[in-house]
């Protein structure tokens, strides 16, 4: 069986009461045992029957299963945000001492976690050019406990060389972690390039309508006791697992993953194509651009899908914001891979509470709109994008 269709038909862990042919949103907080011997033997791991929903949840194991179908990783975990997978990971490595070798470009929350808030717990951020292997050399040290990057970065759109850097990750003895939210698992294996550790938004592509926040912690088992630990002790007493609300609503946009990403990467090559040929657009960044400097290495590691993010470079901060304001059908939101095709200005939005220093540093421009392209007709969406620029003429 081909992954996609074992992950339409993963089956449940148990038989279901009713026979229902969705998985049932198991609502509870906890789960009675017949005895004390079965009930010691769940709360000490050596079953796989649920004990409390903190750490495990019917709805929410099956959610993960899915997953595990798809990319055949060894563990897979889901949690209650994007933010809660990369938390918990980068929490789960590192230790007070311990530094994180990372980039500046990279998501504005996750750049406030390993360049702030893990500062405060005596964790640090070395900083530096993830496409620069000599720089990336010298970054580590006895004391790195993870190289970590963004599989294409947000808004830059820069991809480094995943077996570079886990070839120097490795060496080290250290895991290579990467948040793949930009490239669906069902595009291209990451452990095959050499990533030990994957995190992914599930608010994204594979909520599909926007219907929910969520993250999925992807282990390959190639990290020590790695999995077991997210598990025992993250799970535990960080408190960040899924909702099985939420997996159940994760799990029905997860089986249309693959055919909505077909089409909303289809649209994205047509609009990045059309777009380039209208005045007043600057620049169109789209790595399935032949012309884009990461454009090869892109197709050697994620195959010809490019995913369906895209930039484009306006005169000035004024006119991103009047674009933006005259968009009729394109909608004004954050978020990504919505099945609507949503606009936003990162730099005073995603990036508004960082300085105008710290965003020069992070090259995050006035003048840069990000797309990221929805379901719709590309024709409408072209259309739309033209009325709101020529607007910016008169
Ligand atoms: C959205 C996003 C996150 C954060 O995910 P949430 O589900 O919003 O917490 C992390 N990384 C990338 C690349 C994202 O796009």
């Amino acid at each position: 069986m081909k992954k996609q269709t074992s992950a339409i038909h993963t089956q449940f862990q148990r038989r279901d009461a009713y026979d229902a042919i969705s998985m049932p949103v198991y609502h509870t907080a906890a789960y009675e045992f017949d005895n004390s011997a079965v009930m010691v033997d769940a709360f000490c791991g050596r079953s796989d029957s649920p004990d409390y929903s903190r750490v495990m949840n019917p709805t929410v194991t099956y959610f993960e299963n899915k997953v595990k179908a798809l990319t055949g990783a060894h563990e897979v975990i889901a949690l209650s945000s994007g933010m809660a997978a990369i938390s918990n990971t980068l929490m789960c490595v590192a230790a007070a001492g311990k530094n994180i070798v990372s980039s500046r470009h990279m998501f504005g929350n996750t750049y406030a976690l390993i360049a702030g808030t893990l500062g405060r717990f005596g964790i640090s951020a070395h900083l530096t050019d993830l496409t620069d292997e000599a720089a990336v050399e010298q970054a580590v040290d006895a004391d790195t406990c993870c190289i970590y990057l963004e599989t294409i970065t947000n808004p830059q759109m820069e991809v480094a060389d995943l077996k570079m850097l886990a070839a120097i990750a490795h060496r080290h003895g250290l895991p290579l972690i990467a948040d793949t939210t930009m490239i669906p698992f069902t595009e291209f294996c990451a452990h095959d390039l050499g990533v030990d550790i994957e995190v992914v938004s599930s608010t994204k592509y594979i909520s599909g309508g926007a219907t929910s926040i969520g993250g999925l912690v992807i282990d390959y088992g190639s990290c020590r006791d790695f999995g077991r630990r997210m598990r025992n002790e993250m799970l535990l007493n960080l408190g960040a697992y899924m909702t099985p609300h939420v997996a159940y609503m994760q799990t029905i946009g997860l089986e249309t993953l693959d055919a909505r990403y077909r089409i909303q990467h289809t649209n994205a090559c047509t609009l990045a194509r059309k777009l380039r040929q209208l005045p007043g657009i600057g620049k169109v960044n789209y790595i399935g651009l032949e012309d884009n400097p990461f454009h090869d290495l892109a197709l050697r590691q994620f195959g010809p899908s490019a995913g369906a993010m895209l930039t484009i470079e306006l005169e000035s901060r004024e006119a991103c914001f009047a674009f933006i304001d005259r968009l009729k059908l394109i909608r004004r939101a954050t978020n990504l891979f919505d099945n609507k095709t949503l606009a936003i200005h990162p730099a005073s939005t995603i990036f508004g509470n960082f300085s105008d220093s710290q965003r020069k540093s992070m090259d995050v421009l006035d003048t840069t709109i990000r797309l990221s392209i929805g379901l719709e007709d590309a024709d409408d969406l072209f259309d739309d994008i033209r009325q709101a620029l020529e607007g910016n003429k008169q």
